[in-house]
């Protein structure tokens, strides 16, 4: 028998997650699986030649599962300007400004995650046009919102994207001048017109992947953004199966296509979830509205902040509708972004109107973020045993003075993201990121310290989401999302124990990542 690598992490707490919650003193890990779990002289017994680290009472968790991720754009954000550290307007213009010293006239100057809505109040208004001039006039500016439907431009970007069709999200002040912010449709055209080439891409990816496993992921579930670059090619699956084909892909990634590719995936027949461990498809993605940072999010009632809207769809029910029935007769997975509580119906309707029609073995229908779901929306989502693919960092918003009271009032500080109540509803929940930013124990620190009762989690249940739960969503858990032996070796070794430290989960460091019983990150 040829000799397989074998790891042995010992006396420690190995939290297997696994129905019962065992919690075993080691593991070993043989070749990519797991070999055994257990006491320290069983594992040790049923080891060969293993390479040994020495817990010293450390917690073993399952490596995390990023289950809602955009892993080119979460690279983009690190080799490009990242404006999520920007305290104030004055800095983020700064970063840009630095950014535009060392860009070729001409070439795009780009900033990512930005966010108004943490600056200084009086200081809470988008990024305009005039201040982009500030920034440069030779180079073309986009700096796009940490939610990613709202860009704002400077003047050379205005001019050389192509708006036509889409005039209606270039958004004018009175005198019908452009403001320099765009959103929805025509922020996807300013995506197009800036996006990376082949060589820049792969250095986002790379740059994604180190990253993630600093953070401890082992697995993402990757979707198509609000903007695939439709007639473009698709970068994001073109750099995926490079890096794949020349085996850098150490980060198992899982894909969602765009909904405009509905008809290729049932013209291909791939079955679902085609692929191998490192790069699988995973089904179809696609929108029913906006955010709550743009107020494009679909929402019963008015925001609060603007009466005149409760928000847009993106795609209206008869043509989500139409992508569902597609990837339905191809038998592929569906996952839909719904953050308002109608848009969350309006999905809810018609994904049942396809499980009447087809005969679908385990559909395990998913919903993006799901926000504001009523009450009867979580029984509609536990009967149909319907995903909730949700974002407990986004609790970063909901706190008092902050964006989400804003939008939605104070009432409903504690009635969005209501992670207990869809958990106690027996809805399968998946915890993810959306890249805002990326790292599962800021989102767990969220969920487990939130305020208010129908938000908070279990340390145990905040975990599980972001491991088995994650793993459920996209039809991974008979290999993916516990420690259990014959389950792929993907772990993560932190500094200290998030039950004992559950105000603290945030800083708690990550110290070794392992995905397929190698260790990818060593922290120092
Ligand atoms: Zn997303």
């Amino acid at each position: 028998m040829a000799h397989q690598s074998e790891l042995l992490l010992r006396n420690g707490d190995v939290r297997v997650f696994d129905d019962d919650r065992t919690v075993a003193e080691s593991v070993l890990f043989r070749g990519d699986r797991i070999a055994a779990v257990g006491s320290t002289d069983d594992v040790e017994s049923a080891a060969d030649d293993p390479r040994v680290v020495d817990l010293d009472g450390r917690t073993v968790l399952p490596g995390f599962n990023d289950a809602h991720t955009h892993i080119l754009s979460v690279g983009i954000q690190l080799i490009e300007t990242d404006l999520s550290e920007a305290d104030d307007r004055e800095q983020a213009l700064a970063m840009l400004s630095e950014n535009a010293r060392d860009t070729a006239d001409g070439n795009w100057v780009l900033g990512f995650g930005y966010d108004e809505s943490t600056w200084p109040e009086g200081d809470r208004s988008y990024l305009s046009r005039a201040e982009l001039d500030g920034v440069t006039e030779t180079n073309p500016v986009a700096v796009t919102r940490v939610d990613g439907h709202t860009v704002s431009l400077n003047s050379e970007a205005l001019e050389k994207v192509d708006f036509e069709g889409v005039e209606h999200d270039v958004i004018t002040d009175e005198q019908g001048d452009p403001t320099g912010r765009v959103v929805e449709d025509a922020a996807g055209r300013v995506k197009i017109a800036s996006r990376p080439d082949v060589e820049k891409a792969r250095r986002a990816l790379d740059a994604a992947i180190t990253r993630s496993h600093e953070l401890g992921i082992t697995s993402v579930q990757t979707m198509a953004g609000l903007t695939a670059v439709r007639d473009h090619g698709n970068l994001v699956q073109e750099t995926l199966q490079k890096a794949w084909k020349d085996d850098d892909l150490t980060l198992r990634v899982t894909y969602y296509v765009h909904a405009s590719q509905a008809a290729s995936l049932s013209d291909l027949e791939l079955a679902p979830g085609f692929g191998d461990e490192y790069l699988r498809v995973g089904g179809l993605k696609t929108f029913s509205d906006g955010s709550l940072g743009s107020r494009t999010a679909k929402i019963h009632g008015e925001y609060a902040d603007d009466p005149s809207t409760d928000g847009q769809m993106v795609h209206d029910g008869d043509e989500l509708e139409a992508w569902f029935r597609e990837a339905a007769r191809a038998d592929q997975q569906i996952a839909t972004h719904a953050i308002g509580g109608q848009a969350i119906d309006i999905v809810l309707d018609r994904y049942e109107a396809v499980l009447d029609e087809y005969e679908i073995e385990e559909p395990r229908l998913r919903v993006e973020h799901v926000e504001l779901a009523t009450d009867e929306a979580l029984d509609r989502f536990a009967d149909h045993d319907i995903v909730a693919s949700m974002q407990p960092n986004f609790l970063q918003w909901s706190k008092p003075d902050g964006l989400y009271e804003a939008r939605l009032g104070t009432d409903a500080l504690p009635t969005n993201n209501r992670f207990r109540d869809i958990d106690g509803a027996d809805v399968p929940l998946a915890f993810g990121s959306d890249k805002m930013p990326p790292g599962p124990l800021y989102g767990i620190h969220h969920a487990t310290n939130s305020e208010y009762d129908p938000q908070r989690l279990d340390v145990d249940r905040a975990i599980a989401a972001y491991t088995r739960g994650a793993a459920y969503a996209e039809h991974a858990e008979e290999f993916k999302g516990t420690l259990e032996p014959g389950k792929l070796a993907d772990a993560v070794v932190l500094g200290r124990d998030p039950f004992e430290h559950r105000a603290e989960i945030e800083e708690i460091d990550v110290e070794l990542t392992i995905v397929g019983g190698e260790v990818v990150y060593e922290g120092s």
